[in-house]
């Protein structure tokens, strides 16, 4: 099956589309064998960021460009897809240079247009068509997560996804960012034919949600999960309060319910 139909297969087919892998690249080791051990579940794509965003300065930013080597090896080995986080011009080209299957745009990234129009004449300049996932701007505003779009629309790429990945606010009680599951479903109907993905990790903050926001997602007809996972969770090098085991990630896939209303 190739990459389209892979991305589609939300869409039409009755699974989910899965991506899972660890927030960041962190080593060699940990990179395959992560990537190893959800081969073995049967994930077909992989997830690694190695050009960080994060908050406060001073913090792991990420393995840079060492890293596309590694997801190359993840393809190699395991014949997985790889995908990537991409913040500016340097990084598509670096990502598209290395033959990095998939680009997604970050949250903090989607919120900023002249970044988001930075990173579209670069798709186009070295003509990468994508798939492109573009993840909610932290804020949640619809309109600005359109215009995101419509950047990377114009740039001319067509195969195009978007991640909910939820939203930021000041009250951290449950989620770490709020679902506000009726923004992407309003953005659902206003284009229909887009894969919606949900990202429970970022929108939980912990592993305990995990299963109960996938399950959510599948209830709301989402076309897949982009979820992190690691070989190790509790010793990662960020975000590790929400990654969870190939092992783990397995076991919550195989309990989702998934009721056939696409057909
Ligand atoms: C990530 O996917 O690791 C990430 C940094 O996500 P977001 O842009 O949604 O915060
Ligand atoms: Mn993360």
């Amino acid at each position: 099956m190739d990459l389209q139909s892979i991305l589609l297969s939300g869409i039409n087919g009755r699974r989910p589309l899965i991506i899972a892998g660890p927030c960041s690249a962190e080593t060699e080791e940990q990179v395959i064998i992560t990537a190893r051990g959800l081969a073995s579940k049967g994930i077909k794509i992989f997830r690694a960021g190695i050009w960080k965003p994060r908050t406060k300065p001073g913090g792991f930013e990420g393995v840079g460009m060492e890293g596309l080597i590694w997801l190359n090896r993840v393809k190699k080995e395991t014949g997985m897809y790889v995908t990537t986080e991409v913040a500016n011009h340097n990084h598509v080209v670096e990502a598209v240079e290395h033959d990095i299957d998939i680009l997604w745009i970050g949250a903090r990234t989607s919120a900023n247009p002249f970044a988001v129009q930075e990173i579209a004449n670069a798709l186009k300049l070295v003509g990468f068509e994508g798939p492109v996932l573009i993840k909610n701007p932290v804020n949640p505003d619809l309109e600005l997560w359109i215009g995101a779009i419509e950047r990377i629309y114009n740039a001319g790429v067509r195969k195009i996804g978007v991640i909910h990945r939820g939203f930021s606010s000041y009250d951290k009680k449950l989620y770490r960012n709020l679902p506000q599951w009726h923004i992407p479903i309003e953005l659902k109907r206003r284009i229909p034919n887009l894969p919606l993905i949900v990202d429970p990790s970022h929108i939980g903050g912990k592993r305990e949600l995990i299963a109960s926001l996938s399950q959510q997602a599948m209830d709301l007809n989402c076309d897949g999960l982009i979820i992190e996972a690691h070989c190790n969770p509790d010793e990662a090098w960020s975000d590790k309060d929400q990654q969870i085991t190939p092992d783990v990630l397995s076991y919550i896939l195989n309990l989702l319910v998934i009721r056939d209303t696409k057909q």
